[in-house]
């Protein structure tokens, strides 16, 4: 499953954070069986659709989507030269699908910050120079060697433009991901030789309370970022957050002047960053949401679900969620001829509600 590795300079709330997202644990409550690693939180992606759907199918369970968070510790000033926590680091970073930077914003004189300062957009720095300067010392050596395998016809020679037009990109101090595609860099040849900064980021910017409706501050955060989604939270309240009731969380959260917690936008954005969608089914057993990626066909969708389906497929009966939402039943959607049969080259729709017909 794909995952988001965090990162972030010591004390800037990312334990905290983590500690949130493993009280949301939705491993542990729907799939007793599962083991969870330590470092990694399974969480809920919000999908008010899944609510509806079991009422319309008198289903027993909701099953949401999840979006997977590896904590990653470790980074400090000279983690790209790889000594003891370092490659540990570099390692787990090379196995997420997406970065997420936690930033500190937060003023507390009792948290000491590494740097003795509050400065988001030279923490931020200090994190993505580590990352640009392994992946140039990955480019140090890749480059002679696919210089030889070109002359060897090994290779393609768009694999050692790409290389050397990363290389020009990450000596500048950017990232891939930031500049790479602006700059012409083929972004699938240079995660292909195994470039971190490729990987889409997302930032989380660790905000007192009451920067939490701050819009001033938050525009010139964004803007830090770009082309980056930005997603602004306080790590202590979403951790008290986590253990509340739904009523007691959503009157602490408008008590500062928020309607959904951090988090809920931190799955979102997570999934959206990493390029997928849902659709879904529902039954009396349950209702549920299935994760693939953005235009995805059909067949691929159903594979998702067992393998069968995928070699076996037929052809799928579609309903937007919405005129289920607006008709109330199959029955009224059918009469209403609201409900499609899609075959093969069909591109799943975000919220789609699907039944596959296929043969065993
Ligand atoms: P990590 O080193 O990045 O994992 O940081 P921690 O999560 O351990 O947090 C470091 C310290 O900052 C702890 O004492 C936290 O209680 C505190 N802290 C974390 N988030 C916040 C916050 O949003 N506001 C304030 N005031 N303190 C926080």
């Amino acid at each position: 499953a794909l995952s988001i590795g965090i990162v972030g300079l010591p004390n800037v709330g990312k334990s905290t954070m983590f500690n949130a997202l493993t009280k949301n644990n939705v491993l542990a409550a729907n799939y007793p069986f599962a083991t969870i690693e330590p470092n990694v939180g399974v969480v809920p992606l919000p999908d008010v659709r899944l609510k509806r759907l079991a009422e319309i199918f008198g289903s027993e369970k909701i099953l949401p989507a999840t979006v997977s968070f590896v904590d990653i510790a470790g980074i400090v000033r000279g983690a790209s030269e790889g000594e003891g926590l370092g490659n540990k680091f570099l390692a787990n970073i090379r196995e997420s699908d997406a970065i997420c930077q936690v930033v500190r914003a937060f003023v507390d004189d009792d948290v000491t910050h590494v740097d003795g300062r509050i400065d988001p957009a030279s923490d931020m720095e200090t994190i993505n120079t580590e990352l640009v300067l392994a992946d140039l010392q990955t480019l140090e050596s890749a480059i002679p060697r696919l210089e030889k395998e070109l002359k060897g016809k090994k290779i393609d020679k768009a694999v050692l433009d790409t290389a050397v037009a990363a290389r020009e990109v990450l000596e500048a101090g950017d990232t891939l991901s930031a500049k790479g595609a602006a700059a012409g860099v083929d972004m699938e040849l240079a995660a292909g030789l195994g470039l971190l900064t490729t990987k889409p980021f997302i930032y989380v910017f660790n905000v007192d309370e009451d920067q939490l409706t701050d819009t001033d501050l938050q525009e010139r955060m964004q803007a830090l970022v770009e082309p980056a989604e930005a997603i602004f939270l306080n790590a202590k309240l979403e951790s008290e957050v986590a253990e509340l009731e739904d009523d007691e969380a959503r009157e602490l959260l408008e008590s500062v002047g928020i309607d959904e917690p951090g988090l809920d936008q931190l799955a979102r954005k997570g999934f959206n960053t990493l390029g997928l969608q849902t659709y879904l089914t529902a039954g009396p057993k349950e209702s549920r949401a299935w994760t693939i990626h953005r235009g995805d066909k059909a067949p691929q969708a159903a594979g998702v679900i067992h393998t069968d389906f995928e070699r076996g497929f037929i052809k799928a009966e579609v309903v937007s969620f919405d005129d289920l939402d607006a008709l109330g039943s199959m029955a009224d959607a059918k009469a209403a001829g609201k409900v499609r049969m899609e075959g093969k080259e069909y591109v799943m729709v975000d919220g789609d509600v699907v039944e596959f017909r296929f043969n065993v």
